[in-house]
């Protein structure tokens, strides 16, 4: 996306009010170059989209089955039901924005376990041993320690860089 103004590049461009109207997204930006403001949309509701499942056959999106399947992975876990649906809600605007009819059920389950990692480290493992259906115990283990190996390197990398405030 450019500035309509001056046609800077998205970097510049950023969201002051988001808002959910009936058929879509409304979104108030400002550009930071020429400190324009200008609304954009994004209908999410008009289109179908569908999920192609494992043995091929197609299935209508429905953000709800999402949500239900994440709070099968976070239950009995100090996960508030606020962030699942918000969670779900990323999930599903970041696929309409792939601006395709049909999706792989493998990406959207690459999504929530993206997501599930950030929100809850059991809730991720619980969701990944039954989405790659880990055959055995020791692949799960092997998950968590990836799991906890990222994460510590990310916290590494966030006490000694400093993050630059612009990026894309
Ligand atoms: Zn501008």
């Amino acid at each position: 996306m450019k500035c309509p103004y001056c046609s800077a590049p998205s970097n510049h461009i950023r969201v002051i009010d988001t808002r959910e109207v009936t058929d879509g997204i409304r979104r108030r930006r400002e550009c930071d170059k020429c400190s324009q403001r200008f609304t954009t949309y994004e209908r999410v509701a008009s289109v179908n989209l569908l999920v192609v499942k494992r043995d091929g056959r197609r299935e209508e999106f429905d953000k709800e089955k999402l949500v239900k399947s994440m709070r099968v992975a976070c239950s009995k876990r100090a996960v508030s039901s606020a962030s699942i649906e918000a969670a779900a809600q990323e999930i599903e605007a970041a696929l309409y924005a792939l601006n395709k009819s049909e999706v792989d059920g493998l990406r959207v389950g690459e999504m929530v376990m993206d997501k599930l990692q950030d929100i809850d480290d059991v809730a991720y493992v619980r969701f990944a041993s039954v989405y790659r259906r880990f055959q055995d115990v020791d692949s799960i283990t092997d998950e968590i320690q990836h799991l906890q190996a990222r994460k510590r390197r990310e916290q590494q990398l966030k006490n000694q860089i400093p993050l630059p405030m612009d990026s894309e």
